[in-house]
């Protein structure tokens, strides 16, 4: 599978959601079943051995992403939440966004502090959703065991943005520099 050409699936759409954004379409690696199987087959092979307990995901590629991986390594998986969205008592993290601030929230018993927790998004660009999100599982007494993206801007230097506060795994398909 390390031979797969993951980058050749990926579509960029200039101009998306707004002028002068380049947004970068993942969904051709969802709709095929062969690129599907390479993605969480490469991710979950890089992480076999890290005793990983549960996947968490950021809504809502990161379900996509993060749903089938935690099948295939025998975990659970636990959705990171936009507020309102989780109908039990949460855990709650703010994070900064270029203009404003959003949150994400896990519900409180989805994580106990036995877990060793890998991360997964489609993409990560500042890495503040992958800081947030991992600040969810630090709240909820559980361990951050890594971080799996299938894209990452390397341009925007996610990784010095993560490696501040966890200098975990970060394991990704794509890069973009
Ligand atoms: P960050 O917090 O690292 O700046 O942004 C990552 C988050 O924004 C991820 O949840 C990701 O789904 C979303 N995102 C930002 N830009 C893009 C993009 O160009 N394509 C896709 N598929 N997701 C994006």
């Amino acid at each position: 599978m390390d031979t797969f050409d993951f980058e050749s699936r990926i579509i960029d759409i200039p101009d998306y959601p707004e002028p002068g954004v380049v947004f970068k379409d993942i969904t051709p690696l969802f709709d095929d079943a062969e690129a599907l199987r390479a993605v969480v087959d490469a991710i979950c092979e890089h992480f076999s051995d890290a005793g990983i307990t549960k996947v968490v995901g950021a809504e809502a590629r990161g379900f996509m992403v993060g749903a089938p991986v935690a099948y295939r390594l025998g975990c659970g998986f636990v959705p990171a939440r936009k507020p309102g969205k989780l109908p039990r008592e949460v855990y709650s993290e703010s994070y900064s966004l270029e203009y404003g601030t959003d949150e994400l929230q896990i519900h409180r018993d989805a994580l106990t502090p036995g877990d060793r927790v890998l991360l997964v998004d489609d993409l990560v660009a500042t890495g503040g959703t992958a800081v947030a999100t991992a600040r969810l599982v630090e709240q909820s007494g559980a361990s951050v065991a890594g971080f799996a993206f299938i894209l990452e801007l390397s341009f925007l230097n996610p990784r010095e943005v993560i490696a501040r506060d966890y200098p975990q795994d970060v394991f990704t398909l794509v890069k973009v520099s």
